[in-house]
């Protein structure tokens, strides 16, 4: 578990990218800058881990492309100490970087193989999510609920209720919604009748499986 003056340099030019394609919030760039990605990979091939590209990472899953972990996050908001709700562990990255920005988090994953390993590579990174779990992200996690943020890192076919539901009054969900592309949006909960819905463009992840969880 390396990270070099190489890996190091490489991702401030991953940060100047980033900046160029309009990404502005500090406290994300910073975040950027100190995780080290090579180390969410499979393969530690440096030159795929800094590029601004998504990568494979086993069980037929991927490690969002940086500009999109940066972009939902930006559209975050993200405060120090706010709880928030990741929904897709996948490689353990998008909640590293929310833990790096003093986040508390609570992640779900569906796919048992992946969240086992993640959560050994969480624990050696020195990553600490408050709550990892297995199990199904359309239901949330109504018994950490109510949080004040929610990511969903996977494609979404509608909004799940219970994810509104589990956001405080003046929370923020950011979940990409589509079938084969997936328009971002992000939604404000004002209160238990009133949300403000925005959209911010295409993007295309992996799809947000429903139902059950698999071994
Ligand atoms: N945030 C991840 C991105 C992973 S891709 C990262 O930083 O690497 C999306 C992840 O969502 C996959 O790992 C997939 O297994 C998971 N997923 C798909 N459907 C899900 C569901 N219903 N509940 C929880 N996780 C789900």
């Amino acid at each position: 578990m390396i990270d070099t003056y190489r890996t190091k340099g490489l991702r401030k030019q991953l940060v100047k990218i980033l900046q160029k394609k309009g990404i502005k919030d500090e406290a994300v760039l910073n975040a950027i800058l100190a995780v080290p990605r090579h180390l969410f990979m499979e393969s530690s091939f440096l030159e795929f881990a800094y590029a601004d590209k998504p990568f494979p990472i086993g069980s037929g899953q991927t490690i969002s492309q940086p500009y999109t972990v940066a972009f939902q996050t930006e559209l975050l908001k993200v405060k120090k100490g706010d709880k928030i709700l990741e929904v897709g562990t996948g490689s353990g990255y998008q909640a590293s970087v929310l833990i790096e920005m003093g986040a508390k988090v609570y992640t779900i994953e569906r796919q048992r193989k992946l969240y086992i390993k993640t959560k050994e590579l969480l624990q050696k990174l020195n990553y600490h999510p408050k709550k990892m779990t297995f199990g199904d992200g359309y239901k949330g996690l109504p018994a950490y609920a109510p949080f004040d943020k929610v990511i969903v890192t996977a494609g979404a076919p509608y909004v799940p209720q219970p994810l509104l539901e589990q956001l405080k009054p003046g929370g923020i969900l950011v979940i990409p919604v589509g079938e084969d592309v997936q328009n971002m949006k992000r939604i404000i909960k004002m209160n238990d009748t009133k949300i403000i819905e925005e959209d911010h463009g295409y993007f295309r992840f992996v799809p947000l499986l429903n139902n059950k969880a698999e071994d």
